[in-house]
């Protein structure tokens, strides 16, 4: 006889979608909890990712279902063809790419936000109480005064583009909102180093103001931003006519994790009056190790900050946030009237701070509630330890490839990135040997391109990553290279 599902209701009156009978629910609800604690306290069991079968892409490609369907097999589903296939990014052995590695707090915390259910857009309840108290403990991590104003989003990607909106405003005064960069005649330039992530010409478009704005500075052997360059081409901008509005540091380049001279860049942004933003999305977070901190001296200075929580403070995703020096500016760049969102002196529209005032979203999440639970519950200097740790394997695995003969370094290590070559490869095997070691499963580092060379790249950003790890990476690298060098040799020796 098949089992009622729990959310089924039996009572055909009743139009609500909660179930009919709670036991039924909280007991599939706590096999759920029980299978995730196991699913993360057995990762290192598992690969670190397997390519999704036919059969499991098959089963989710199916029509819409009118008819209500039982939660157990619904769950089943999920067990069998979503939980073994994820990305792998919560495993040790990942290194790929720059990820967050989660906790079993955040998923807790994320439960618990999901049943709230608040809408973080405004108004006066508690959920608002938090999201304020992260702001003021961000303000304290980067040494921002107390009036400075922030916001979650959903990734580094969005702070950067609201960041590059306020420095527009800072430019251009508020009226460009309704009568558009044109009309004031400006020509608007930008500056960031030539290892600026993406995301940031992708800002600029989106602002009007054109990716080609963006001008991308030479960067020196340790691939920072060149201040010489930076400030002839600002020069040359000026002469030229544009109106450099924008300087983008970055703290961590997504491809090496090289920090720019953030206080020379500091020096520059108040020489030139021009707007400096700090992309901190994968080194930013540094600044709870007192180790690292040093690193990114003059972070503090930055008129605003975008950086991740769901990378190495290991929120679970998504949990962006942007931090603005001058609050009066940032409400200034999104701030609206509309009727339906009037504040009232009392009331559930009660409340003197509403984040739909402060960035292009009305609805939000509870963002700030598993980023709370993570920083209460773990504190920052744990947090900050396990990056040092990342970083203390980088450093690590640099030593292990400077002295095989057979791998070769490709950039300095300044934080938590390897970039490395099997030398006795083509850059087209080193990109074959990085796809069979993540189907592989054991390690799964990723690609890039490091001066003109395909680069395997480690970001250490897992605190489940161990030296073990490590080793297993270098040794794989090295047992599959022997294996690809074989096929040529045997065909030579013929
Ligand atoms: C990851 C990353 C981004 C983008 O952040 P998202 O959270 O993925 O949107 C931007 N800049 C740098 C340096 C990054 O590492």
């Amino acid at each position: 006889m098949p089992v009622a599902s729990p959310v089924r209701r039996t009572d055909p009156e009743a139009q609500n979608l909660d179930p009919a009978d709670w036991r039924e629910l909280r007991a599939q609800g706590h096999r759920m909890l029980d299978d995730m604690f196991d699913h993360m306290a057995g990762l290192r069991d598992q690969p670190v990712w397997r390519p999704p079968p036919a059969a499991a892409r098959a089963r989710f490609r199916e029509p819409l279902p009118a008819e209500p369907g039982d939660l157990a097999e619904s769950y089943a589903i999920f067990r069998r063809d979503v939980l073994p296939f994820g990305s792998g990014n919560a495993h040790p052995g990942f290194m790929g790419w720059a990820q967050g590695a989660g906790t079993p707090v955040g998923m807790l915390a994320e439960m618990l936000a999901a049943g709230l259910n608040s809408n973080l857009g405004g108004r006066d309840h508690m959920a608002i109480e938090v999201e304020r108290q992260v702001l003021a403990w961000v303000r304290q991590m980067f040494g921002f005064p107390g009036t400075a104003s922030g916001l979650f989003v959903t990734g580094a990607s969005q702070a950067n583009f609201v960041a590059v909106l306020v420095a527009r405003t800072r430019a251009v005064g508020a009226e460009v909102r309704g009568e558009g960069l044109a009309r004031s005649g400006l020509r608007l330039s930008a500056y960031a180093s030539k290892g600026v992530h993406g995301c940031v010409p992708r800002a600029l478009d989106m602002a009007g103001i054109g990716a080609g704005s963006l001008r991308l500075i030479e960067t020196d052997a340790d691939h920072r931003m060149d201040l010489g360059a930076l400030r002839a081409a600002i020069a040359q901008d000026r002469r030229a006519g544009f109106t450099p509005f924008l300087l983008v540091g970055t703290a961590g380049t997504v491809d090496v994790g090289a920090i720019d001279d953030l206080s020379g860049l500091a020096d520059i942004a108040t020489a030139e009056r021009i707007a400096f933003h700090v992309d901190g999305a994968l080194g930013g977070l540094a600044v709870l190790s007192p180790e690292l901190a040093p690193r990114v001296a003059g972070i503090e200075r930055c008129d605003s900050l975008a950086f991740d929580f769901h990378k190495w403070g290991h929120v679970p995703y998504d949990a962006g946030y942007i931090l603005v020096r001058d609050a009066g500016l940032h409400r200034a760049t999104f701030a609206s009237p509309a009727a339906y969102l009037a504040r009232a002196e009392r009331g559930l529209a009660a409340g003197d701070w509403w984040p739909c005032d402060y960035g292009p979203d009305l609805s939000r999440g509870f963002r700030a509630l598993k980023t709370w639970f993570t920083l209460k519950t773990y504190g920052s200097e744990a947090l900050g330890q396990a990056m040092a740790a990342n970083c203390g394997l980088a450093q690590a695995l640099a030593a292990r490839v400077d002295a095989t003969p057979e791998l070769e370094r490709l950039a300095p290590v300044g934080l938590n990135v390897v970039c490395f070559h099997h030398r006795l490869l083509s850059d087209a095997q080193n990109a074959e040997l990085v796809a069979d070691l993540q189907i592989a499963g054991e390690v799964a580092p990723s690609l890039t391109t490091v001066g003109g060379r395909t680069a395997i790249r480690a970001a250490i950003v897992n605190h489940r990553t161990c030296l073990q790890d490590i080793e297993t990476l270098v040794e794989s690298v090295l047992s599959q290279g022997r294996a690809m060098l074989r096929v040529p040799a045997e065909e030579a020796a013929r």
